[in-house]
Order: C-alpha cells, then sequence, then structure tokens
C-alpha cells in the first residue's frame, strides 16, 4: 500500500474516523447524494475525497483490517481511476487557482450528472474548493445537489462549513476530517521527504496540515517565507521599505498577510510569557529575538494582527496594489519596533 499509485487510493491514518462514518452510512444504505468534507487546511480533504469517490465506483472493494472497505485497485473502475481517466468521475475546481468555480463549470456539471453512467451505474463528482463557487454557481447547483440523477455522489470539499451557502449545507451530508497527531504528520513527511532534515519545523509551521506543508515544499512557499522573514529584519537595520517591498512582489499576498499574522502571534506569546519553547516558528530565532530584544508592546503587536485581518478582508473584495501594501506594512513594523 506504500507505492505512489497506491497512496493515491486510500485514506490516511487519521482519516480513520472520517472513514469509519462514511462506511457505517454506507453499509446502511444512508449515505447521500450529496457529500460535505470538511476540515483545517492541509489535513487532505481532496486525498480523501478522491479515495471515498474510488471506493464508491470499486466493483469489489477489498476489506482492510484497520480501515475496512477499501478500493480494490485491479477492477477496471479502479484501473481507469488510477489512471486518471474514469468517464463517470468528474473534478470541478476554479479554471485558475484562488478564482471562483464559475457558473458555466456548473452547467457543464449539471449536464454530466444527468448524462447515463458510462461504466458501473455510479457517478462520481468532486468539487472543490465548494467555497470557490459564487452565489450564481451555488444557485446553479441546488437542484442537482437535492436529486441528482441516477446513482450519483456529489462531493464537496472545504475547509470550513461556514463559508458555504445554508442552502448547499443544509443538502449535504457532512463528515470532518480530523488533523493527524505531530506523530502521524511527521510520519507521513519523513516517508515523504527522506532526505529532508527541517521535518519538525514543518510539522510546527504547518500546524499539523501535512499537506500545507507538502505546498510549503513543493511550491516554492518556504522561500517567500524565508525572504519575508528576511524582510522584517532587514527594515530594522536601515533597509529601505520600498526596496524589500519591491524585493517581496512575487509573493502572494495572502500567503504573506497569513504568515505576517501566525509570526505575530508567536511574538505575543513569547512577549507575554517569555516561554520561547511555545514559539512555533522556532526556525526563525533571530527575527523572535530581535522582536523580544527591543520589548513590544504587546497592544501594539495586537493591533498590527487588527490590521492584516483588514487588509486580508479588502483583499479577497478587491485586487489592492501589492506593493503599496508591502510598503505600508513594513512602515507600521518598522514604527512598532522603534527601528
Ligand atoms: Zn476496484
Amino acid at each position: 500500500m506504500d507505492d505512489v499509485t497506491h497512496s493515491l487510493l486510500y485514506p490516511l491514518d487519521w482519516h480513520k474516523t472520517a472513514w469509519s462514518a462514511l462506511l457505517e452510512a454506507l453499509k446502511k444504505d444512508h449515505l447521500a447524494h450529496g457529500l460535505l468534507i470538511y476540515g483545517h487546511h492541509g489535513v487532505g480533504k481532496m486525498h480523501f475525497a478522491k479515495a471515498l469517490g474510488y471506493l464508491l465506483l470499486c466493483d469489489q472493494p477489498q476489506v482492510d483490517s484497520v480501515l475496512g472497505s477499501l478500493p480494490c485497485g485491479q477492477c477496471n473502475n479502479c484501473m481507469l481511476n488510477k489512471a486518471g481517466t474514469h468517464p463517470d468521475f468528474l473534478v470541478v475546481e476554479p479554471e485558475e487557482q484562488g478564482k471562483a468555480i464559475k457558473v458555466d463549470q456548473v452547467r457543464e456539471l449539471n449536464h454530466f450528472v444527468s448524462q447515463t453512467s458510462q461504466m458501473s451505474g455510479k457517478k462520481v463528482v468532486i468539487i472543490e474548493p465548494a467555497d470557490a463557487m459564487n452565489i450564481n454557481s451555488s444557485n446553479a447547483l441546488l437542484k442537482t445537489l437535492e436529486e441528482p440523477s441516477g446513482d450519483t455522489h456529489l462531493i464537496l470539499v472545504v475547509d470550513s462549513l461556514s463559508s458555504l451557502m445554508a442552502t448547499i449545507r443544509s443538502r449535504c451530508q457532512y463528515y470532518e476530517i480530523l488533523p493527524p497527531t505531530k506523530e502521524q504528520a511527521s510520519v507521513f513527511l519523513r516517508d515523504l521527504y527522506p532526505e529532508r532534515n527541517d521535518i519538525d519545523v514543518l510539522v510546527k509551521i504547518s500546524e499539523q496540515g501535512p499537506f500545507y506543508a507538502k505546498e510549503l515544499v513543493e511550491q516554492g512557499k518556504l522561500e517567500w517565507r524565508s525572504s519575508l522573514s528576511q524582510g522584517l529584519m532587514d527594515v530594522c537595520s536601515g533597509k529601505s521599505t520600498v526596496e524589500i517591498a519591491e524585493s517581496w512582489k512575487s509573493i502572494d499576498l495572502l500567503e504573506a498577510l497569513h504568515w505576517l499574522d501566525i509570526w505575530i502571534r508567536d511574538m505575543i506569546v513569547m512577549v507575554m510569557t517569555q516561554d520561547k519553547s511555545r514559539v512555533k516558528n522556532a526556525d526563525l530565532s533571530d527575527l523572535m529575538t530581535m522582536v523580544e530584544s527591543r520589548q513590544v508592546d504587546p497592544r501594539f503587536l495586537h493591533r498590527y494582527r487588527e490590521v492584516l485581518s483588514e487588509i486580508e478582508e479588502a483583499t479577497i473584495k478587491s485586487h489592492p496594489n501589492k506593493q503599496l501594501v508591502y510598503d505600508r506594512l513594513l512602515i507600521d513594523w518598522k514604527k512598532m519596533l522603534g527601528a
């Protein structure tokens, strides 16, 4: 079960609770057509949703002593799923990362659901992230979600339930994916990256969301993180804010706001408790030490977090000029540190 192809097909250790609940519903024939898979960013919800889709389509599921029913990996349906070419399996996601799922995509989905299955009689649709559907797309989905034609399951994947319209939520059965323990997260990441020696840091900074840790490693986000922390240090030793903001221009703004926020949280904990062992971003000790040595008032740190959250809200609604935002954040930061 440990080669790469297979690991795409099976739920992971920490998915057991949700998987068991689903199998129970399936056994009693209570599994709804609309399924909502939710949980903390990076816990592997999409991995879980795919494993579930493969199971639903599989002709002869095998029984595992720990996880219960699993897709067999050998029937025609499983072979097609492994190859990513199953005609009755559809994944709907934004055409561009971070953008909306358009109403036309939902119309195509509706069409797919209305067609007869080409293989086993069942069809599976995954919508991820489901909260990327805007009001029009969500409304276009309602009827299909309520009464999909044929034996179809629609699996909606989302970080937070509250980000979905109530009319969507009320038509689904919910399954929460809990985060792994620290141990489970490190085992997963060690298997994935045997050559890395920063697994403990990855587990901590991804807040036990190992798939988020994977994103950090594989999408260059760790480099963004270093560049941000270096910039915060440099501005206090006199480097110009404009120059640093320029060097940050390739960094995704929402990602930057997220990092700054969790660092400030760490700084508040450190300033209030003088306990460095409670700091999550332990690898950024230079930055933490600098803040500590400047005896920043925690009230200012709280205020800075508020500003970050205001900018986040504005960023989601519109597209502010990134460099101007970075410049402003750096100026505020410099002031706060009395530099
Ligand atoms: Zn199978």
